[in-house]
């Protein structure tokens, strides 16, 4: 079994991953002595190496990160790269989809067309990194919906589901059609093929 060291610090983030990865990859908790990395890349594959990199360094092992954004069109785009931060620096789940509701406000049930995208990204001592990008159509919502999931999940409704949010779906139906899930899957049929 692939054995990788997990680079991100956001236990929702890992929760995931370890759930999709389960019975194919034995995923290391991540060091603790790793300072936090800054995510100061303008593209997700960017900072998605920057922190497998920094990871990796430290371990001296193989190791596993991802970024998301999610890409809402009325907003040309936004808050994308900038999701983690788009109510400000310190911004937490809620005041993000409090920002994003408030900037959709005046938008139309139509026009909230979103994705999520998400690049995961391996890299190993000594070798280049690999990465792989999953993606996930959807709406976002006019209020939050649903107590699963984090972040933007309580306004994302994917278009393959059938009307709730991915709060609202739970874990394991998130997990068979989320964007990490296609990332980590095609990441994983790079590696394994590598
Ligand atoms: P990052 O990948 O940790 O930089 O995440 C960027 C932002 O998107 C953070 O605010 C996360 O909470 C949010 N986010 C990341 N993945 C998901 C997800 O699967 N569902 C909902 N929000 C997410």
């Amino acid at each position: 079994m692939i054995e990788l060291v997990c680079a991100s610090a956001n236990p929702d983030k890992v929760a995931e991953m370890a759930a999709v990865l389960a019975g194919r990859v034995r995923l290391l908790a991540r060091p603790s002595g790793v300072g936090e990395v800054l995510e100061d890349a303008d593209t997700l594959e960017g900072n998605a190496i920057l922190k497998a990199v920094a990871v990796c360094e430290f371990a001296g092992a193989a190791s596993l990160a991802d970024d998301t954004g999610l890409e809402v069109d009325a907003l040309g785009g936004a808050p994308g790269v900038y999701s983690a931060r788009f109510a400000g620096p310190h911004a937490g789940y809620a005041d993000n989809v409090a920002r994003l509701l408030a900037e959709l406000a005046e938008v139309s049930e139509s026009r909230r067309t979103a994705r999520f995208r998400t690049v995961a990204t391996v890299c190993r001592p000594g070798g280049a990194c690999i990465s792989a990008e999953g993606v996930v159509e959807g709406s976002i919502a006019v209020e939050p919906r649903g107590t699963g999931g984090f972040g933007y999940d309580c306004v994302f409704v994917p278009d393959e589901g059938d009307g709730r949010t991915f709060a609202e779906l739970g874990a394991e139906a998130k997990n068979a059609l989320s964007h990490r899930a296609r990332a980590l899957r095609a990441l994983l049929a790079l590696l394994e093929g590598s």
